[in-house]
């Protein structure tokens, strides 16, 4: 590998994310759970790039990994870039690990070229994003940004560890979670760059792009029920068949959602009972996730898709039931962050195309604490969760040379962002 001193090197990047995908509990895929023995040898790997890179490191009480690369104003708040080093169960290379790596580059290339910015920088690996290990999400970013509930210290693994005995055990002082929260005013913003893990990027035929919002989230479960009866001998008009009538909401949700784009809307599981071939379907449960940037219009789709449902079942003499399981709120990027992102796209040659992220990230934890902003760079066949999952070195180079001008744009004297934050 040629590595170029002082410059944004993709291969340096990707070889980098190739060492740490060595790094895992299975051989298809990565596997590297939050807090596993893999997960601190991953990390013991991030904290030796970090400091070849110029920068100062420590590890919080929720095992999240910052290194910090002090500007020329020992006062002025961090600008912080991070993503997540926790994977799901045979996962990939590139999501999460891409983030803190591209953020260790950018670092790096100011430290060989003895650049100092005004702000400091922090770059920073989350110890669980995914919540594989103890069914929980952005148990990292939440306690960098002061959200973190105590009560999650009690969840347990499958084997029956807490997540407060797996943090001890790292030498870790969990109860101590008010340690890892920042206080805002450290905090200029944060910047994260993902895998877009959607095909639109690659439809474009472009490197990268800046997201504009990470959609919320409503989860329903709901229930058809109908009549069971002999699939031989009840007359079709007189059946109360309840997947009929499923599959025909499912319609009515896939063309409301069609007509409100960029909303999305998915049906993904379903439970017919009895569940015979030769017995009328009497009960149909089932899942709906809906999911948008814009939170007004994502409640007024619901309410069409729910009246949709309802008038559907009182024509077939159905009753419809359903309940909500969970909601989050559509976390939007900051204009400022977007517009330099914008202008560094621009700057390096490609149209600026803006994205919404379906997905959750670290971000959305950090949106309570300051202002956030996006890259997402294009990902083959928009695979991820997968060991398909990919990213090209060309692509991930551009990603983080938007990243580096980015940040410069942030941080340079008399930046807008700045002054706000002085004001
Ligand atoms: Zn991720």
């Amino acid at each position: 590998m040629e590595v170029k001193k002082g410059q944004i090197c993709g291969q340096r990047i990707s070889q980098r994310l190739e060492e740490l995908a060595e790094i895992s509990e299975t051989k298809n895929g990565v596997t590297r759970l939050s807090f596993t023995k893999e997960f601190q040898r991953g990390q013991d790997l991030v904290k030796k790039w970090m400091s070849d890179a110029g920068m100062k490191v420590r590890v919080d009480n929720l095992n999240n990994i910052i290194g910090r690369y002090e500007g020329t104003k020992p006062s002025a708040p961090a600008l912080m870039i991070g993503s997540h080093l926790d994977t799901v169960i045979n996962g990939g290379k590139y999501d999460g690990m891409l983030g803190v790596i591209a953020g260790i580059e950018i670092v790096q290339v100011l430290y060989e070229n003895d650049t100092r910015l005004d702000h400091p920088i922090e770059v920073i690996g989350f110890s669980d994003e995914e919540g594989v290990r103890f069914h929980s999400t952005f148990l990292g970013s939440k306690a960098v940004a002061g959200t973190f509930s105590p009560q999650t210290l009690e969840l347990t693994d499958e084997t029956g560890i807490t997540l407060a005995s797996a943090l001890e055990e790292l030498g870790l002082e969990p109860y101590q979670y008010k340690s890892a929260a920042r206080p805002a005013n450290d905090v200029l913003g944060y910047i994260e760059l993902h895998i877009e893990q959607g095909p639109v990027l690659e439809k474009e035929g472009l490197p990268c792009g800046v997201v504009t919002g990470i959609a919320g989230a409503s989860r329903f479960s709901f229930k058809v029920t109908g009549f069971a009866g002999h699939a031989g001998t009840v007359p079709l008009d007189l059946r109360r068949d309840a997947l009929s009538g499923a599959a025909e909401i499912i319609l009515a949700i896939e063309k409301l959602a069609k007509e409100n784009a960029p909303i999305v809307a998915t049906v993904g599981k379903l439970q017919v009972n009895p569940g015979a071939s030769n017995v009328i379907p009497g009960e149909v449960t089932g899942t709906l996730d809906i999911r948008d940037t814009d939170a007004v219009r994502k409640s007024r789709v619901i309410d069409e898709i729910l009246h949709a449902a309802n008038t559907i079942c009182q024509k077939r003499n159905l009753s419809f039931r359903v309940e909500k399981i969970m909601e989050t709120d559509p976390t939007l990027c900051e204009a400022k962050i977007i517009a330099a992102i914008e202008s560094s796209i621009l700057s390096n040659g490609m149209r600026a195309v803006p994205l919404i992220s379906g997905a959750g990230h670290d971000a959305m934890a950090m949106a309570d604490l300051t202002k956030v902003g996006m890259i997402f760079v294009r990902c083959k066949e928009g695979i991820s969760h997968n060991p398909a999952e990919f990213a090209a070195v060309k692509d991930i180079e551009m990603g983080a040379k938007v990243l580096l001008d980015t940040v410069i744009q942030l941080t340079v004297k008399n930046s807008n962002m700045e002054k706000e934050k002085v004001n």
